[in-house]
């Protein structure tokens, strides 16, 4: 079992990045999100663990303690630059060992690959979700939130799809993941819902709120709305007990 950790930038009261009415922390989760469905749904033997998957304030110590306890193999900080460039760049630790750096030449490969972005080198630093993990890590950098042209690229959520592929694409070779025998057709995915808003801020609360009743929400952005999802299922039977248990705490509940 390959323990794979995804850390969304940011989140709560530190937005990141901000430009082109985007921000960072938003765009992080919406890539990290992305990755672990891709990933439950394709491979075998992964386990997952997102260092947030709402809108939350986390120190980085709080990152680097989570995936260092869990003991995981691999840990993926994303991230969205600014300052007025363009492309991806990825990063591992000036101290880093031989597969790290292995690890770097796959998924900076698979995600220039799928992206298509201008390629602005992997590069080495001292960053602290690098140095303070104690499995190999990487952090990338997605684009630029203040360049119009790839803000309007990370606007699109195809394009983000795109760059959760990318991720994945690179991780699946470094780990040597094992596709599922039937992969699941997205869309004969049974998914459930609670709510569906034109503003991100009103699906957040939405999530925050069902997460605080336990239940694993994520939003998603779909034909110009913000989708508040809680689960998604091959089998319709499986969807359908969810959907009670989320009309049981209060909810709105509709599958589709
Ligand atoms: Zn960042």
């Amino acid at each position: 079992m390959v323990k794979l950790f995804i850390d969304p930038g940011h989140g709560g009261t530190d937005p990141g990045a901000v430009g082109n009415s985007l921000q960072e922390k938003n765009l992080t989760l919406q890539i990290a999100a992305a990755m672990q469905e891709i990933l439950i749904e394709e491979y075998e033997n992964i386990e997952i663990r997102l260092s947030r998957s709402g809108d939350e304030t986390l120190s980085l110590s709080a990152r680097t303690n989570a995936a260092n306890r869990w003991d995981a193999d691999y840990f993926v900080s994303i991230h969205i630059n600014s300052g007025g460039g363009t492309g991806f760049e990825s990063f591992i630790h000036s101290s880093a060992g031989r597969s790290t750096a292995t690890y770097q030449d796959y998924l900076h490969e698979d995600i220039l690959k799928e992206s298509n972005f201008t390629n602005r080198g992997q590069k080495a630093a001292n960053f602290h979700v690098l140095r303070e993990t104690t499995m190999p890590a990487i952090l990338t950098e997605n684009g630029f939130i203040d360049t119009a042209a790839d803000a309007n690229k990370l606007k699109d959520s195809s394009f983000i799809e795109k760059l959760a592929r990318g991720h994945v694409n690179g991780i699946a070779r470094a780990f040597q993941l094992k596709r599922k025998q039937t992969i699941p057709n997205p869309s004969t995915l049974y998914k459930v819902q609670i709510g569906a808003f034109k503003e991100r801020a009103n699906a957040e609360s939405l999530a925050t709120e069902a997460k605080a009743k336990g239940l694993d929400s994520i939003v998603k952005q779909e034909d110009n709305l913000y989708k508040v999802q809680i689960g998604a299922f091959s089998s319709r039977e499986n969807a359908e007990q969810l959907a009670e248990e989320a009309k049981n705490k209060g909810f709105n509940v509709y599958i589709s």
